[in-house]
């Protein structure tokens, strides 16, 4: 008998649009909900919702949409336009070996990538181990005693690093930074660029000299050097701490297995990559960078910070600590804007560590600096002079004039080396690099008789040739910590990550309504391609006819999101949101000085702002100034009027969010926009709201003159528990000129200041939003929009009697989502919306935002993606709540002892033999009946934040923190 294999499909069967799966309600759902509503059609709802003078005239300008089977082979396409060579280029990026069992059960795991930010600790127990982890990891592998959960990339943690430096050096405040002259040329660019923003000085100088003369604030080395040297840096550190100045010192993490870490020789801070800890080059990133400081400097420590606590029956429980958000409130020093970092990228580099211990580190270094000794000593055997007498993994070879030729050579025998300058060649060894991988080089070298140097340099190299000096190697333990020695089989491993994982609440179990946030599907058909080699295991630096593919997806992309947002160009490059911020000011800023506008610094940011605007307002050197916000909302036109004559001349830019924070389409958007403009800055529209806006307004057509995007929210990359994410940077005809170029490799095409270590940033999650904008098309998009404000004006009409919404636009509708005004149920019964936040975890959800931008508030975003069944389920558990905060008011418990001062209810309190609570243990664990099938049970109870910290949920601050 045969069996006829199904046709492939080449083309869509009708009613299998990507779109339709994407968009949770079908048309019948849809109809009810616009019952709901008090509407007739989605149309209608668009025309009442979005005011008439911002919207977009045309359809959107895309190619028709691709079926999943079409996407993904247009990406194959694509992908195999990339080379794909062994990559011994080195310069802070790795080959590394990703263990599968940790592939595919943390990278491709929707329990683990669809994870919200920890910020409700106690359905987020399992992530926050793992980035404790990875915090134990760094803090122990640098010798420092505290490190935080990652950072965007070592370029920007290096200039995070020097900024700490200068704010908690105040003897030293006036005074420079001096970086040695043997950093990454990636990070001397960005830290430049950082300083020229700021306006303090950098002076860039051999270290190995010893200390220029001057008042120094601090001084940043790296270990290895950026010509692979490993380098005794006690002296200059010691100098450095004589004269008053700080010291950093960017690390390599697997090279501090083997050599003495910056916290024994007395480093203040130190930085860098964890990317080869199992995370594929990816084109540049995303890869966890990591910071860690010595004591007394852990509340300036920029980025999220992951700490040891108590639940409320006393039981050991993780959360984020107070000190990441106390240093982001503090008035006028105002530090780092990093809000996304690379969660996801540290969970896997922790996971390394943990599967590999840290004799399985050791051991990998050990054969790492094994082929590079064997390498240097086949290099010098022939003559070839080499740059260090000691390195781990990096050999700088002198081979004046031919530096080219040789590069050519090995490319041809398959392998990438770096090309410093036309006499220099680096070569660097990883996990990956095997004896043949020497034995091309070497003959890429014009050496005779590769293979037999390869054999003598190898046995010489075993007999302690090129051997570390003992004043460099490391002699301290590391990774002792339990964890890193117990799991070893890959049996252990995949429990491991299946019961941590098993303790989150992700949006592979329930809908994650968080208000800006934008938690939507992720689809598999995007994820795909993200880990394929063709895509995953090209260098950053790669010679650009190596990369024509991904090239060719960037460009695609940009010029897409040009399309959607109506802006003249697009760079891709920032790591986050927050650093899209950062470069389109830096864009306006740019501007403004080669007008010869220099005294335009002032930045008016409305009061209900994200916090991170205000941050990266500062961070570009510019001044903040609070826009008030009115009664119903929007920006207060008289206190607009107001600022901007006060500070007309010297008018820099307002930031603003469309819609705005509060959910609502303010009709005055042009006219503010006018205003400003009149005045002679320029609008920055905040676009993390973009969900609201796809397909019917473009914010480089209604008044915009730069916007960033969250390619994590809108685009469906995933949060990944708090990173990775990508913040495009959009911007108008007259700022092209000032998107950010490159900081090192080849150019991207771009001209303005370099804010990335690669010069695509995070290139390797592109292939995401590409394959969602191509499966969706124009018009899949706009309709996304629409079910976006679908669900949110259908959960505000069924929610409104029970928790009045706060703010509304055009006949009382809400854009994509919508605030809860809890304050006058709180007033009346005690219950706070953190007690029915926390309540909504025994019903099996994440909670919505808490208190952002209103105290007392929670923030309902719904996105399109969640079916109308998904969307009643919170809508009855929210009805549920409300009764028992009825059940408070009518005395039936008193609020300390309610069900929601409780919550959330751990199967141990729940199941224990005592039980002295007002209400039953039913009413605790299911108080609806649908539970009975799927309960979920957080593994520790309410987790006691301290008293300042109680009404914040996000680590970003508010605006008025940041004014002087
Ligand atoms: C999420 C968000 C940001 C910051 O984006 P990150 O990627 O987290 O840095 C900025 N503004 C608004 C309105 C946001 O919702």
């Amino acid at each position: 008998m045969t069996i006829t294999a199904p046709h492939p499909t080449t083309t869509r069967p009708a009613g299998d649009a990507f779109a339709d799966r994407h968009i949770g309600p079908d048309a019948g759902a849809a109809a009810t909900m616009l019952a709901a509503v008090g509407l007739t059609g989605l149309d209608e709802l668009v025309d009442t919702a979005v005011p008439a003078d911002i919207r977009q005239q045309a359809p959107l300008e895309l190619p028709a949409p691709r079926s999943e089977a079409e996407a993904l082979a247009e990406l194959r396409r694509m992908a195999s336009r990339n080379v794909l060579r062994t990559q011994m280029i080195g310069q802070g990026f790795s080959g590394t070996l990703t263990p599968p069992v940790i592939l595919r059960n943390v990278l491709e795991n929707p329990a683990w990538y669809t994870a919200y930010t920890p910020y409700q600790p106690e359905i987020s127990q399992g992530r926050l181990e793992a980035l404790l982890n990875y915090q134990t990891m760094i803090a122990d592998l640098t010798g420092l005693p505290v490190a935080n959960a990652s950072l965007l990339d070592e370029a920007s943690a290096v200039a995070e690093a020097v900024l700490l430096m200068r704010r908690t050096n105040k003897a030293r405040a006036e005074a420079r930074t001096v970086l040695d002259a043997n950093l990454f040329p990636q990070t001397l660019a960005v830290v430049q660029g950082r300083a020229r923003a700021l306006g303090f000085e950098v002076e860039v100088a051999d270290l190995s000299a010893g200390l220029p003369e001057g008042e120094i604030s601090g001084i940043v080395l790296q270990q290895p050097g950026d010509d692979g040297a490993v380098v005794d840096h006690a002296a200059v550190v010691a100098a450095a701490k004589e004269r008053g100045a700080m010291v950093t010192v960017a690390a390599d993490v697997l090279a501090l297995t083997l050599i003495v870490p910056p916290g024994e020789q007395g480093a203040d801070i130190a930085v860098g990559s964890t990317q080869r800890f199992g995370v594929p080059l990816f084109f540049g990133g995303p890869h966890a960078a990591y910071m860690a400081v010595r004591k007394g400097l852990e509340r300036s420590l920029p980025g999220r910070l992951v700490g040891v606590s108590t639940d409320d029956a006393g039981a050991q429980a993780y959360r984020l600590a107070l000190q990441t958000r106390e240093q982001h409130i503090r008035r006028e020093k105002a530090t780092s804007n990093i809000c996304t970092a690379q969660a996801l990228l540290a969970v896997v580099a922790s996971m390394y560590a943990v599967y590999h211990g840290p004799s399985g580190l050791r051991a990998i270094a050990e054969r790492v600096h094994a082929h590079a000794r064997t390498l240097a000593g086949a290099l010098a055997g022939a003559g070839v002079e080499l740059a260090a007498e000691q390195f781990f993994d990096t050999v700088r070879a002198r081979v004046p004039g031919r530096a080219e030729a040789v590069v050519e050579a090995a490319e041809a025998l398959g392998v990438n080396l770096r090309l410093v300058d036309a006499d220099s060649v680096g070569v660097s060894a990883d996990e990956v690099t095997t004896t043949e991988h020497l034995v091309a080089v070497v003959t890429a070298f014009g050496i005779r008789d590769a293979e037999a140097a390869v054999t003598a340099a190898a046995a010489a190299a075993r007999d302690g040739a090129h051997a570390l000096s003992p004043a460099v190697t490391r002699s301290s333990e590391y990774l002792t910590h339990p964890i890193f020695h117990t799991v070893r089989s890959e049996t252990q491993m995949m429990r491991y990550l299946r019961r941590l994982s098993d303790r989150d609440l992700a949006l592979d179990r329930t809908m994650i309504p968080l208000g800006s946030c934008t938690m939507k599907l992720n689809a598999t058909a995007e994820m795909e391609a993200i880990s394929w080699p063709e895509f995953a295991g090209i260098h950053p630096f790669a010679p650009g006819h190596q990369t024509a593919g991904w090239r060719e997806l960037i460009d695609d992309l940009e010029a897409r999101l040009c399309a959607i947002t109506g802006y003249a160009g697009v760079s891709i490059a920032p790591n986050a949101g927050s650093q899209g911020e950062y470069a389109g000011l830096l864009a306006i800023r740019q501007y403004h000085l080669a007008n010869g506008a220099g005294e335009r610094t002032v930045c008016l940011i409305p009061a209900s702002a994200h916090g991170t605007n205000a941050a990266s307002a500062v961070l570009a050197g510019l001044q903040v100034v609070v826009v008030k916000t009115a009664a119903d909302g929007t920006i207060d036109a008289a206190d607009l009027d107001a600022k901007l004559e006060t500070h007309r001349d010297r008018l820099a830019a307002i930031m603003i969010t469309y819609p705005s924070t509060h959910g609502v389409y303010d009709a005055d958007v042009r006219e503010v926009c006018d205003k400003v403009h009149a005045a002679g800055g320029q609008v920055y529209i905040d676009g993390a709201n973009l969900n609201a806006l796809v397909g019917l307004a473009q914010p480089g057509r209604f008044g915009g003159d730069v916007s960033h995007l969250n390619l994590h929210k809108t685009f469906c990359i995933p949060h990944g528990g708090g990173g990775p994410g990508v913040g495009p940077v959009a911007v108008a005809e007259h700022l092209v000129p000032f998107l950010p170029g490159a900081a090192a490799g080849e150019s991207n095409g771009r001209t303005g200041t370099p804010v990335t270590s690669a010069p695509y940033g995070s290139a390797g999650v592109l292939p995401i939003s590409w394959a969602y904008v191509a499966m969706m098309g124009g018009e899949g998009l706009t309709e996304a929009t629409k079910h976006a404000l679908l669900s949110a004006n259908y959960v505000a009409a069924r929610l409104d009697e029970h928790f009045p919404v706060l703010y509304t636009g055009n006949r009382g509708l809400v854009a994509h989502e919508c605030i809860l005004d809890l304050r006058e149920l709180t007033a009346r019964s005690g219950v706070t919306a953190e007690d029915v936040a926390k309540r909504l975890i025994d019903y099996g959800f994440h909670a919505p935002t808490l208190s952002f931008p209103v105290a007392g508030t929670l923030m309902v975003e719904p996105t399109e993606s969640e079916d109308l069944a998904e969307l009643d389920r919170f809508v009855e558990a929210m009805i549920a709540i409300r009764a028992e905060i009825d059940q408070v008011v009518a005395g039936d418990f008193p609020v300390e002892d309610s069900p929601l001062r409780r919550a959330p209810h751990t199967a141990v309190a729940v199941a224990g033999t005592q039980w002295d609570r007002p209400y039953s243990r039913e009413q605790a664990a299911f108080p609806v009946p649908s539970l009975r099938q799927d309960k979920y049970f957080p593994p520790v109870g309410r987790i006691d934040g301290a008293a300042g910290d109680r009404t914040l949920i996000c680590s970003c601050p508010a605006p008025e923190a940041f004014e002087n």
